[in-house]
């Protein structure tokens, strides 16, 4: 069962600033990990190969640096690594990353699983998925928890607010994953030395994808940020309860009481 797993390289840090004109992350020079999520999204693929087999395709698109990320994927024990990597691509919203992603999916097209993290640790839109499955008219399971692949059948038990569900499609199909869904395994050092001195990553540009100029980037992002800003947190007052544990604990409820929170 072949796998291509999409995953992101996010900034490491939450302190980056963003161009007061297009409103975009500022990413030049901020130190980027593999987003979290998509750990989860390569550790399920693994499970899968473990049982099934086939071969696993990591897909990221980003400037270069994100090869750092393919190369973690790598390590982890995935088969190959391909980056989508061109300045056309800059700028991109969630609907032109997922048209461009879309596009590399066509040209590999040997599949029959796609995985994804439900979201990542920037843009938290959990839109790329969804979007995904939509432009390739595939069926899409979203917030598993579990996964289980049956001949051409895929179940999986979805994540709700207040319970669970199982839900079942067919194959190709694309599924999202939560955080909760595995523990992703720590690459050994070895793999790592492979992963970096062994391995290669495919660089993919926009001319060996085939798309239309006008759906990349900036240009092909419908979305338009209108204001960005700072969020001020004003801390509340502070009271330290003072004396005997007994004592403050009885105090401690007495306010909690009083403020309505008991
Ligand atoms: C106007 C505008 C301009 C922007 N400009 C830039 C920019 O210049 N540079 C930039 O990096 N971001 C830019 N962004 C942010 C960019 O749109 C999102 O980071 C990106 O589309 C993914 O959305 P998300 O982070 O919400 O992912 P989610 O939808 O939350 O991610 C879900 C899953 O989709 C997959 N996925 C998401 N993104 C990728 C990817 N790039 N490659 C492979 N798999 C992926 C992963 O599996 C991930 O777990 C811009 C956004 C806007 C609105």
């Amino acid at each position: 069962m072949d796998m291509v797993v999409c995953i992101k390289q996010v900034p490491e840090t939450t302190d980056i600033g963003w161009d007061p004109q297009t409103g975009s992350l500022i990413r030049e020079g901020v130190p980027g990990i593999l987003n979290p999520n998509d750990k989860n999204a390569l550790e399920a693929a693994l499970d899968l190969r473990e049982k099934h087999g086939g071969l696993i395709t990591a897909l990221s698109m980003g400037p270069p640096q994100a090869e750092e990320a393919l190369r973690e994927a790598l390590s982890m024990g995935i088969d190959r690594g391909i980056l989508l990597s061109d300045s056309l691509f800059a700028g991109a919203d969630t609907l032109s990353t997922s048209y461009t992603l879309g596009l590399a999916l066509e040209k590999i097209a040997r599949f029959d699983l796609i995985l994804c993290g439900k979201e990542s640790s920037d843009g938290m839109t959990a839109q790329v998925g969804p979007q995904l499955a939509e432009l390739l008219n595939l069926p899409q399971l979203t917030c598993a928890i579990e996964i289980t692949v049956n001949r051409s059948a895929v179940k999986i038990k979805q994540k709700l607010e207040d319970g669970f569900r199982i839900l079942e499609t067919c194959l190709p199909a694309l599924i999202t994953v939560e955080r909760e869904i595995n523990r992703p395994r720590i690459p050994a050092m070895d793999s790592i030395i492979e992963a970096y001195r062994d391995k290669k990553v495919q660089v993919w540009a926009g001319a060996d994808i085939g798309c239309h100029t006008e759906h990349l980037g900036l240009k092909g992002s419908p979305t338009r940020s209108r204001k960005v800003y700072r969020k001020k947190v004003k801390r509340g007052e502070v009271t330290i309860l003072e004396g005997e544990p007994d004592e403050a604990a009885k105090e401690l409820i007495q306010i909690l009481k009083q403020k309505g929170l008991l």
